[in-house]
């Protein structure tokens, strides 16, 4: 059952063994995989449920029902802009559907530096392949590449860089390139047509426009969620409330809510790490103009990806280069129009040679934490675009622009507010050192948040055990990538699913 808003007009009580906040990747597939071992499961998403008709591959209407933020969120300090789901399978409904597992060395890392346990290979190597036949994840064969990605491709071999097919998550794609506005054919496999169906099937309820607000504690013990029905033109409650008793409360309203929900909850204070070490791999841009069609909003956005950097290099305690994935970008015109620099006449002779324009992005693994915080009761996402961030963002332009050049552009475009522009190899070095990375000068986006609510031992530095429960509770759980204890390395799809299948599997005997 999917009850959206309208359909509440009366004050609603519901029970049953598992109350999921969020039905992104983090809680569609727990709930799934609990829904089919029988468990009465409730889910509660505060955005709207849209399906493939109200896809209408229009940016200006599709933007405000499958972006959090409309395209215009952003970091405290507008350092860079935030990209969420807010509406019925979360994020997935919005994303390029990469489908990469966990690396083994990152797994490595989160076991021997962080003391990650119950999360090793050997446990999730049997969720990944599960989750890759669920979501008919394959490698994209040539009839993916568009001309950008057949570019990125050609560019990388020529410089010697390690480039491969990327995994995704697709089922008869139509290679209509609308995938960022939800899939009108149904052929990405977001939680919309995998997971929540599933959970639906097995019996499990989801509400939509349905805002979780207030965990009613008695001891130690979660007893109640109180919750909100919001009207969703003005996302405003529109009266009726959903309470919902239930012996296990999960909280997976992704990488950014989630931290804000629980510190709402007053949680901080016992939990001081609530809300820190938050990562969200900013993403470098740049453009480049060719003198072929590029047609970028084509076909799918990533069907080649250069993993020749996604671990930074370091001479001793020297930063080298590297951290972060490059791929081939993808935008629609209005979002370009958006995000490419200049105003007026410049802007205007850029946006009528937009065919010929191409571009490449670049997800940093961060190198530096983040935070969010409650201030005045809003949510502040702070990113710190210095230190080790900096250096590996003035490397992801370095190495964007030394592609783009390399497959025959004619002027790449640093995306900076003074419109930096290169047309000579030889000078990118020179261009890249000076670029202004302070606020507001530049365009970096955060789609891949995590990290506020990370997984760990000690009530003191982590915030939930390695059973998914936050410290100090007895029936309160975490099941999205806030848990994680750094970013992925990749795009962290097939990480959250894969925690989730662990979080459930410790739900359900914790359920008895
Ligand atoms: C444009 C874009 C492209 C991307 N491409 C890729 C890709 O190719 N591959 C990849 O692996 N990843 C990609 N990602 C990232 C990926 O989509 C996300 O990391 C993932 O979907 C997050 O899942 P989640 O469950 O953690 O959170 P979300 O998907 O954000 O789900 C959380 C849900 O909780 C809801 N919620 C929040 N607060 C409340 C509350 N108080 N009450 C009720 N509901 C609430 C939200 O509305 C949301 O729907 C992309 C992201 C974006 C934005």
């Amino acid at each position: 059952m999917i009850r959206q808003g309208r359909e509440v007009q009366a004050d609603v009580t519901e029970s049953c063994d598992v109350c999921i906040i969020g039905s992104g990747c983090g809680g569609a597939s727990l709930a799934a995989r609990l829904a089919e071992r029988g468990r009465s499961v409730v889910v509660l998403e505060q955005g709207g449920y849209y399906t493939r008709t109200d896809f209408d591959q229009r940016e200006t209407n599709m933007l405000a029902k499958v972006d959090g933020g409309r395209g215009l969120d952003t970091s405290k300090d507008l350092s860079v802009s935030l990209t969420y789901g807010n509406n019925v399978g979360g994020a997935s409904v919005h994303y390029w559907a990469d489908s990469y597992r966990t690396p083994s060395d990152r797994l490595r890392l989160w076991e021997e530096q962080y003391g990650l346990k119950g999360h090793g290979e050997a446990v999730l190597t049997p969720h990944f392949a599960q989750i890759e036949q669920d979501l008919h994840v394959h490698l994209a064969d040539d009839t993916y590449a568009n001309r950008m990605n057949q570019l990125v491709r050609e560019g990388a071999e020529k410089l010697g860089w390690h480039v491969a097919r990327v995994p995704q998550a697709r089922k008869d794609c139509a290679r209509s390139g609308y995938c960022m506005l939800g899939c009108a054919y149904d052929a990405k496999q977001s939680q919309l047509v995998t997971y929540l169906p599933r959970m639906v099937n097995a019996g499990g309820r989801l509400y939509a426009d349905c805002r979780a607000e207030r965990l009613v504690f008695e001891g130690s013990r979660v007893k109640a969620l109180e919750a909100s029905v919001l009207d969703r033109a003005s996302g405003q409650p529109s009266g009726p409330k959903v309470r919902v008793t239930a012996r296990v409360y999960v909280v997976a309203a992704g990488g950014f809510a989630t931290p804000e929900f629980l510190l709402r909850q007053g949680l901080k204070e016992r939990l001081p790490a609530l809300g820190e070490h938050f990562f969200c791999n900013p993403s470098a841009m740049v453009h480049a103009l060719y003198d072929e069609p590029i047609i970028q909003w084509r076909n799918i956005p990533a069907a080649w990806g250069v993993e020749e950097f996604r671990l930074a290099r370091y001479d001793g305690p020297r930063y080298v280069e590297g951290g972060y994935l490059l791929m081939a970008n993808q935008f629609h015109p209005g979002m370009l129009s958006a995000v490419l620099p200049g105003f007026g006449s410049s802007h205007r002779e850029l946006m009528t040679q937009l065919p010929n324009l191409g571009g490449a992005i670049s997800w940093i693994d961060d190198a530096e934490d983040g935070r969010i915080s409650l201030e005045n009761g809003r949510r502040r996402v702070h990113v710190p675009i210095t230190g080790g961030n900096a250096l590996r963002l003035r490397d992801a332009l370095r190495k964007q622009a030394r592609l783009l050049l390399t497959t025959g552009a004619r002027q790449v475009l640093l995306g900076d507010v003074r419109d930096t522009r290169i047309t000579r190899l030889e000078d990118i070095d020179k261009a890249v050192d000076v670029v202004d990375l302070r606020p507001a000068r530049n365009v970096f986006a955060a789609p891949h948040p995590g990290g506020g609510a990370r997984m760990g031992e000690d009530p003191k530095t982590s915030v939930v055990g390695f059973d998914h429960r936050v410290h100090g509770t007895d029936n309160l759980y975490v099941a999205d990538p806030s848990v994680f204890p750094t970013a992925p390395s990749v795009d962290p799809s097939l990480s959250i699913m894969a925690f989730s299948f662990v979080a459930a599997d410790t739900i359900q005997s914790a359920l008895g």
